[in-house]
């Protein structure tokens, strides 16, 4: 989050954001799956300008073995931003934030998924961010929740999330990157619906408490919307496998 420039409105006198979306309103979302031949499940979200593709191999033989655990398997998240993901290329590798924002997406993931099935093996989940726009930790958790439907692990419900946030002195949903730079607080939310579960919450910048559980209401509202097409999208995948083999 930066300081914002004196001349730059972020909301206009009508309530109008600057991509023209009102404030609770979503970026346009579409979701594609089983998008790569070579992964056990895959997906590709498009989510505003963000662009990102999961992908997921396993369950499968640990390499170091010593990480295996005879009980049930292991879940390995990496997520990574391509070097021309970003306006000023970003450099290649893991870097603080990845390996923190590869943490968090797994702990998002994980209580999802019924590991208890798949002894000492693991289960790995690759995320690359081919655009960046803001939200990539939410979009990302949704392309992997998608690509390990797609490969066909148990799991207790799909994982959903969004971000709310503040600009403004408005509470919004689902922040753009000027938004996230140069608004007040960006909350990101993941939730698995089905049981009433938050797996993932952070927030950046500051918010009164009442504030605070606010923008956590309006994101889970907006990951709701976003489970919605989520599972429309594992259903069209699905059908037309069905329809063609009729
Ligand atoms: N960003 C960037 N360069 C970087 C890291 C981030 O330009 O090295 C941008 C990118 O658009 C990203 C946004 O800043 O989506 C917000 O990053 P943040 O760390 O808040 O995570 P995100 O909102 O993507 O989950």
């Amino acid at each position: 989050m930066m300081e914002k420039p004196e001349e730059l409105k972020l909301l206009d006198e009508k309530g109008y954001r600057i991509d023209g979306r009102k404030k609770y309103e979503l970026r346009k979302i579409d979701m594609k799956i089983g998008v790569l031949k070579n992964a056990n499940g895959s997906a590709y979200v498009e989510w505003g300008k963000n662009k990102i593709l999961a992908a997921v191999y396993g369950p499968r033989e640990i390499h170091p073995k010593h990480l295996q655990r005879s009980d049930r398997a292991i879940l390995r998240v990496r997520y990574n931003m391509a070097p021309f993901s970003v306006e000023e290329r970003k450099k290649p590798g893991p870097d603080r934030r990845s390996v923190e924002i590869s943490k968090v997406i797994r702990g998002a993931l994980e209580p999802a998924l019924i590991l208890e099935l798949f002894p000492r093996t693991s289960i790995d989940v690759f995320i690359e961010v081919l655009q960046a726009d803001a939200g990539t930790r939410v979009a990302g958790i949704v392309a992997a929740s998608l690509a390990l439907a797609d490969a066909g692990i148990p799991m207790k419900d799909l994982v959903s999330a969004c971000a709310a946030g503040k600009i403004e002195d408005e509470l919004v949903l689902d922040l753009n990157k000027e938004e996230d730079n140069y608004g007040s607080a960006d909350v990101p939310v993941a939730i698995m619906p089905i049981k009433n579960d938050i797996t993932l919450l952070q927030m950046d910048g500051y918010l009164t408490k009442e504030e605070f559980l606010e923008a956590v209401k309006l994101a889970i509202k907006g990951a709701k919307a976003v489970y919605q097409k989520q599972r429309e999208a594992l259903k069209e995948k699905y059908l037309n496998i069905i329809s063609e083999e009729e």
